[in-house]
């Protein structure tokens, strides 16, 4: 069995940067992420807001502003 060489888990509270809480199997008692499924671009869909920033930045330029 698997279990007879993993430590044992235990249900701990993950706390991520951007202040959003989920629980998550761990070793640990307790753990602090930088990023998370609620704040990574991936799952928010910011990637696209840095797309329209290269956007406008390229309008500029063509337009010499
Ligand atoms: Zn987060």
């Amino acid at each position: 069995m698997q279990t007879a060489i993993q430590p044992k888990y235990n249900l701990v509270t993950v706390t991520c940067a951007c202040g959003n809480t989920f629980e998550a199997g761990s070793v640990k008692q307790e753990l602090r992420v930088e990023i998370c499924s609620a704040c990574h671009p991936f799952f928010t869909g910011k990637q696209k807001f840095l797309d329209a920033g290269g956007r406008v930045d390229r309008f500029k330029k063509k337009y010499g502003i």
